[in-house]
């Protein structure tokens, strides 16, 4: 799962870093585009907000998916055109949304007529895509309640664009941050198949679907199974499986995808250090092995409580004991599954060796904290790709 390439570098690495193989970047997206043809893919910036990494997915050809008017400026200084820049974000500010507006985005997520209406005044003109709630079943982060309406709601807010001057445009999903099943893409398609139904029925005819994010990454170790192995080709035979019913109910329908983690998630890895291997009794009077790492939950692994990352050991000395895996500061939640699953490591580990992080190149930079315990951010290094310019 480590490339030649971040191995090298890993092993060249004398101090803790992020390292970033933009080479691995540019493939995936290749991949992608490959398994969906003709699908735009607005990358969700949250992901990986890193300049060097937005100029490499728009050499690409990517878009953005932008939150905020922050993620919006950033997205348009790294060389993408406002309109391959949409304001994916459910929740924003009238002031918000004419920022956006002024700084030339024309497509909104919204969910609600009391969203949509503030699109209408504040960015006049614009194109709206209502997103669906889903269930979120089969992901390992649900992202099922905080946006996303019904069908009815949705037939009743792009009505209300409809009627504001906004061009209803598309309905747009998100399946759940690392997606393992192929089963939410299909329930995913069978809500937008039946919304569809319904506005063809009001007389609107959207000209997108926006399939979201949520597809999942290859490098995460899974508590149970110890390994992961998601269903990654079946997953794009669903999604375009899906794509022709739909063009079925609504032909010249175009589609975009906006990953985030499939991305980058495996084209990131952390060189952090080994703190201090310990035993210690508990109160319960077993003993444990805790390994403290340089790297945690506020400096790089905000999603330890939900993945078991892959670590390596590249000093490796002795024979492997059961830990659990911690970050370096005063937190408990800093702690790889709050402790519940201890993980082999050698049992010879030295305060210094190196530990090698597999699989942390999403939601790493922007979850890190400014330097919590003191713990500063980690520095970033980046493997180059080809940057083969395309004319935007
Ligand atoms: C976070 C987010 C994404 C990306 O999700 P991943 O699971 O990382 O692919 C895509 N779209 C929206 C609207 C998001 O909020």
């Amino acid at each position: 799962m480590l490339s030649p390439r971040l191995r090298t570098a890993l092993a060249a690495a004398t101090e803790d870093q992020l390292v970033y193989d933009l080479a691995g970047v540019e493939s995936g997206f290749r991949r992608l585009t490959r398994e969906l043809p003709g699908v735009r893919v607005r990358f969700a910036m949250k992901a990986a907000p890193v300049p060097e990494v937005l100029a490499c997915l728009v050499d690409q050809g990517a878009g953005f998916d932008a939150a905020s008017p922050n993620e919006i400026a950033q997205a348009l200084a790294s060389g993408a055109a406002p309109r391959e820049v949409h304001y994916g974000n459910t929740v924003k500010s009238d002031e918000d949304i004419a920022d956006a507006y002024r700084l030339g985005v024309r497509d909104f997520a919204t969910d609600s007529v009391e969203d949509v209406t503030a699109v209408a005044v504040n960015a006049p003109g614009s194109r709206v895509f209502c997103r669906l709630a889903t269930t979120g079943t089969g992901a390992v982060w649900g992202l099922s309640r905080k946006a996303g309406c019904s069908g009815e709601d949705a037939v009743r807010v792009l009505e209300t664009a409809r009627s504001l001057g906004l061009t209803p445009s598309g309905l747009s999903v998100h399946v759940g941050s690392q997606q393992m099943t192929t089963a939410a893409w299909r329930d995913a398609v069978d809500r937008i198949a039946d919304v569809l139904v319904s506005l063809a029925g009001k007389g609107i005819r959207l000209d997108h679907v926006n399939l979201g994010g949520g597809l999942p990454a290859h490098g995460y170790y899974d508590r149970a199974a110890r390994a992961l192995n998601p269903p990654v080709h079946e997953i794009f035979a669903t999604i375009r499986a899906g794509m022709v019913r739909l063009r079925q109910l609504a032909p010249g329908l175009d589609f975009l995808i906006e990953p985030g983690r499939h991305l980058v998630a495996d084209h990131g890895a952390i060189r952090a250090h080994v703190m201090r291997l310990s035993s210690r009794t508990q109160l319960n009077g077993e003993r444990e092995h805790w390994l403290y790492l340089s790297c945690g939950k506020f400096n790089g692994l905000y999603e330890i409580d939900r993945l078991q990352y892959r670590l390596v050991f590249p000093d490796h000395r002795g024979d492997p004991v059961p830990a659990v895996i911690a970050g370096p500061t005063c937190d408990s939640d800093d702690t790889f599954g709050e402790g519940r699953f201890p993980v082999p490591v050698p049992s010879q580990l030295r305060s210094g060796d190196p530990v090698w992080i597999m699989a942390c190149g999403a939601y790493a930079t922007s979850y890190t904290t400014l330097g919590f315990n003191g713990f500063a951010p980690l520095p970033l290094a980046f493997l180059p790709g080809e940057r083969v310019t395309i004319n935007v």
